[in-house]
């Protein structure tokens, strides 16, 4: 009874992901943990931690802005050589 529940569980999970669920952690809102349900986290820069768990999610405010390079090379020896 416990394994077909656990099943049951991990397709609904993964059903989820398919579906293009993806967890982020608002700012200023209680956040339930995806993982445990438990709303204590660790907050970093990138990404929250949950305090119970572990589980890791994106800062809702990163996770909206595109992916760009930290910095620019414009002129750079190696390039110039090539
Ligand atoms: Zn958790």
């Amino acid at each position: 009874m416990q394994l077909q529940s656990d099943i049951q569980s991990q397709s609904r999970t993964m059903g989820l992901a398919a579906r293009g669920f993806r967890p982020l952690y608002r700012a200023g809102s209680v956040n339930h943990c995806p993982g445990c349900g438990q709303t204590q986290w660790h907050v970093g820069r990138m990404s929250a931690e949950c305090a119970h768990c572990g589980t890791a999610i994106p800062l809702a405010h990163v996770a909206a802005q595109p992916m760009q390079p930290l910095f620019h090379v414009t002129e750079s020896a190696t390039i110039l050589a090539a």
